[in-house]
């Protein structure tokens, strides 16, 4: 029997890939995990996303038609910027230099033609060395401060995985005279279903018969990698293998013999506030807008396609729900402030409705102790029967087609 920990889109996916026997264990009253939508307590007929989820099909055609197969979507292309310095500047900023002040410009051009081919130890030497001082003061170290909410020089310099695109020199130079172009980096093109991330993801798990294969409310607590256990509040359950999508670093903590692996504190991340607005009317074509200045709290704000409402959403990096984050009203004032500034209300009559969720754990850090750490971890764990895959089961920086694919993948492995 396969057992698989969670019905995000990876525990489905390869619930739909395994020929066998399988059961999914999921710990909340519903399916879908971050790939879905939810109801605020007090929100009425209201279903928002955790942020704005959009698909990404880029270099994976085939899993756009495969989720094709499950509804119908909407292709965008981004229209995205940054806003500081009282302007919006069309992303990604390394090609639209123009819209920078002259002294800044100049100089921020002149350190991309002067850089030389050379090796890079951390995240701040890499983006110091590849986009200029100017550049990186200006953008990328405030803006990923807040976003991280850790030092640069203590992150990996491949932690950025090809979503900051590093400029050539001609691109610079044309961005320079105004000649700047947006279309480029991992989504220039992105889609969204049809009707609603919610309405796709029930359709997808339709051929999972829930009750059968789907437990709901199972939140597994206890592993025992020896006799091949996992142990929720209610039940006890043996598998042959086990196909985990649970934040590794929660699974390693829930396996009885963890000494044998690294201790599950060495896996670092971030916690993300999402807030929800409701507005009264779109102001804005944008898709998202990133918000380096520290005058505001939030590092992104964005919209998400919605049928009859308008909805856009501001995150924030957070440690946890108490105090001062848990305040509405404080919380309002810096809503009320942000999207005044962006120009996405005029006044606090704009704003209908908002809510605000905390996804615990949202982005991994990929500190120094992540390349020693998951590799080799996710190895050890095959040896015990134990597939780690998704976002938080690998412990990467994935998007849902990504982890769709390794998903698929993984029952592959499992099956040879
Ligand atoms: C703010 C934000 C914005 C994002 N935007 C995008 C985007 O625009 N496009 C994109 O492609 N991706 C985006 N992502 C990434 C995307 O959300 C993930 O790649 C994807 O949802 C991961 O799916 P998953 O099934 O691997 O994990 P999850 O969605 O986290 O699913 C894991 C499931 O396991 C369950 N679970 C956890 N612990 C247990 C337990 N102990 N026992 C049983 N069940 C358990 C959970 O309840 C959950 O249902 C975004 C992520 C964040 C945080």
């Amino acid at each position: 029997m396969v057992i698989i920990i969670g019905a995000g889109i990876s525990g489905l996916s390869a619930a739909h890939h395994l020929p066998g026997e399988y059961l999914v264990l999921e710990k909340e009253n519903v399916i879908g995990g971050l790939s879905t939508q939810y109801t605020p307590p007090d929100g009425g007929d209201y279903r928002f996303d955790f942020g704005g989820h959009y698909f990404h099909f880029k270099d994976k055609g085939e899993i756009k038609k495969y989720v094709e197969r499950f509804g119908r979507f909407r292709e965008f292309r981004r229209k995205s910027a940054v806003y500081m310095l009282d302007r919006y500047i069309p992303y990604p900023l390394q090609y639209h230099l123009s819209y920078l002040p002259a002294p800044l410009k100049k100089a921020a051009l002149g350190e991309i033609l002067a850089r030389k081919k050379r090796g890079t130890h951390n995240l701040q030497e890499y983006l110091e060395h590849n986009f200029g001082p100017t550049l990186f003061s200006l953008f990328f170290k405030p803006f990923l401060n807040k976003y991280y909410g850790t030092g640069l020089a203590d992150l990996a310099a491949d932690m950025d995985k090809g979503s900051i695109p590093v400029p050539d020199e001609k691109s610079a130079v044309a961005g320079y005279r105004g000649k700047g172009f947006s279309q480029t980096g991992y989504n220039p093109v992105f889609y969204y279903p049809e009707n609603s991330l919610e309405d796709f993801i029930e359709t997808y798990a339709a051929g999972i018969q829930k009750g059968r294969h789907i437990k709901l409310n199972e939140e597994v607590v206890e592993i025992d990698i020896d006799k091949k256990k996992v142990k929720t509040g209610n039940n006890t359950y043996e598998y042959e293998t086990l196909i985990n999508t649970m934040p590794l670093k929660h699974l390693l903590k829930a396996i009885n013999q963890n000494a044998r692996f690294p201790s599950h504190e060495k896996l670092r991340h971030i916690s993300t506030l999402v807030c929800n607005i409701v507005l009264k009317k779109r102001r804005k074509r944008l898709h998202w807008v990133y918000l380096p200045e520290t005058q505001f709290p939030f590092y992104r704000a964005g919209y998400y396609p919605y049928r009859g409402i308008t909805v856009t959403y501001l995150e924030k990096t957070i440690k946890t729900m108490v105090g001062e984050a848990a305040n509405r009203d404080i919380l309002f004032d810096e809503i009320l402030f942000t999207l005044k500034k962006l120009k996405f209300i005029e006044s606090k009559d704009d704003i209908l409705y908002f809510d605000a969720r905390l996804i615990p754990v949202s982005y991994i850090l990929f500190d120094r102790e992540w390349h020693k750490v998951v590799p080799p971890t996710l190895t050890d764990l095959k040896r015990y029967g134990i597939h780690s895959t998704g976002r938080y089961g690998a412990w990467n920086y994935t998007s849902m087609s990504d982890d769709i694919k390794a998903a698929i993948e993984t029952v592959k492995t499992i099956g040879r």
